[in-house]
């Protein structure tokens, strides 16, 4: 069946009134299926209608393209549809079926540039657009998809998020070194400025990258705790807010950064003004996008952790889990996990980090929980994509051997308890033996002090 399309309401406007789309060509970015289309040509508008470079279109779409120089005609064909248009001409066909183009394909640049609404709709994509960005979304989905990118910064947080109306989002810039590269990943996947930037507390691992990205890409809004912090990287980042005139948004329980008719984005905490460690200052984010939810916790411990359960009636259940504080033993207790549940956890954590991140008892609890435990150590950047529906992890490397593995408990000879590899109580024990959860749990009760059940 062939899906609706939606009509892109601007440039409808625009053709009927005759003029053009206000916004610079250059600045629109266009994303495919949760992916930005990274093209070497700028988008172009002409009458009213986006052209772009089709090469990096059909490599997006997975579609084959025939050019013919001597008519300067494309064939386009993916799953059995078959488009054929030409530079310069109106007339174009799919499967056979003539049809009038208002916008003829270009050559721009050495590059033939085609229609992208013609080609979305001939492929039956759904196309979303977004005039306040601006941005055009293709969906082979019926919503727009969403990608939440945990970025690989070793040890300490960088998410970004494009959302599903094009806009974009910074949760934390990892490490003064991690600048460079954040500018980068940012650049290629993404157009223009942030608009949402939110620095969850002034640790060097979550602030470290932001001067560089503040100062290269920018952003429209900034979240950060009522905190300070006498560090060079505090200084660096709130210098560079400055310099481009921006303004700060205090984070607590209560700010929505964004609410609209397909998502949510809302702090829940810190609640209180005043904390013993600087990590309960942490900014805490809930992102709703239709039935799927996000948590975002930065480096929350316990203290916050409980602060946010004590409200009985919250709803903090989420699907996928930013797991609090980089896997450390300091967060994720038991009661805050029960609340979240989340079905798919993701640890940002450095190789060989001089911590013990992530600790062996957060990472068996998760897993008690039933939620799948993804590493940035191991696996590097992990994306989750949902269109609100569907939920997706991809990862450059997915590693086989972390998700099929056992989780392991530990027990001792005469002992009637499994523990957590770390658990005190053991540590002084000589035969301590490693079993699985699983015939564990046969024979063994769940220890009091390392809770590897609880
Ligand atoms: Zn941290
Ligand atoms: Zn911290």
């Amino acid at each position: 069946m062939r899906k609706r399309i939606f009509i892109v309401v601007l440039i409808l406007l625009s053709l009927l009134s005759g003029i053009s789309v206000t916004a610079e060509s250059r600045d629109f970015s266009v994303y495919i299926d949760g992916d930005y289309l990274k093209t070497d040509v700028s988008p172009i508008v002409s009458s009213g209608r986006l052209l772009i470079p089709l090469r990096a279109l059909s490599e997006a779409v997975h579609a084959e393209i025939r050019w013919n120089e001597a008519d300067k005609s494309i064939e386009l064909k993916k799953d059995g549809t078959d488009i054929h248009l030409a530079i310069g001409k109106a007339q174009a066909s799919v499967n056979g079926k003539p049809t009038l183009l208002d916008a003829p394909p270009e050559i721009e640049d050495g590059n033939a540039m085609v229609p992208l609404r013609f080609i979305a709709d001939a492929l039956s994509y759904n196309i979303y657009y977004n005039e306040e960005k601006p941005s055009v979304l293709l969906s082979s989905g019926e919503n727009p998809t969403m990608s939440v990118h945990f970025i690989d910064v070793g040890q300490g947080d960088s998410i970004f998020i494009i959302l599903p109306d094009g806009k974009t989002m910074l949760i934390d810039g990892g490490n003064p070194e991690n600048g460079k590269m954040l500018e980068e990943y940012i650049k290629a996947n993404s157009n223009g400025a942030l608009d949402y930037l939110v620095a969850t507390h002034p640790h060097a691992d979550h602030i470290g990258g932001l001067a560089d990205v503040i100062k290269e890409i920018g952003a429209d809004n900034f979240y950060m705790p009522k905190i300070t912090s006498n560090t060079l990287v505090f200084e660096n980042m709130l210098t560079e807010i400055k310099n481009i005139g921006g303004s700060i948004t205090a984070a607590k329980a209560g700010v929505v950064i964004d609410k609209n008719d397909k998502y949510s984005i809302e702090i829940i905490a810190p609640k209180s003004d005043t904390y013993k460690s600087l990590n309960d200052y942490s900014a805490v984010i809930m992102l709703t996008y239709g039935n799927r939810r996000f948590l975002f916790t930065g480096d929350a411990e316990k203290v916050s952790e409980n602060e946010i359960i004590a409200d009985k009636k919250a709803d903090i259940k989420a699907d996928v889990l930013k797991v609090g504080h980089h896997g450390s033993k300091t967060s994720t207790s038991a009661a805050f996990l029960s609340r979240v549940n989340p079905s798919v956890s993701v640890i940002s954590v450095g190789k060989d980090n001089t911590y013990d991140h992530p600790s062996e008892a957060v990472t068996a609890r998760l897993k008690l929980y039933g939620s799948e435990v993804f590493r940035t150590d191991i696996l590097g950047t992990i994306k989750a994509y949902s269109d609100g529906d569907t939920l997706e992890i991809r990862t450059d490397a997915l590693s086989p051997e972390i998700e099929s593995a056992p989780l392991i408990v530990y027990v001792t000879k005469s002992g009637k308890k499994y523990h957590t590899k770390d658990c005190p109580t053991i540590k002084s024990s000589k035969n301590v033996t490693a079993v699985s959860f699983e015939d564990a749990v046969k024979k063994y009760s769940p220890c009091s002090v390392c809770k590897p059940a609880a």
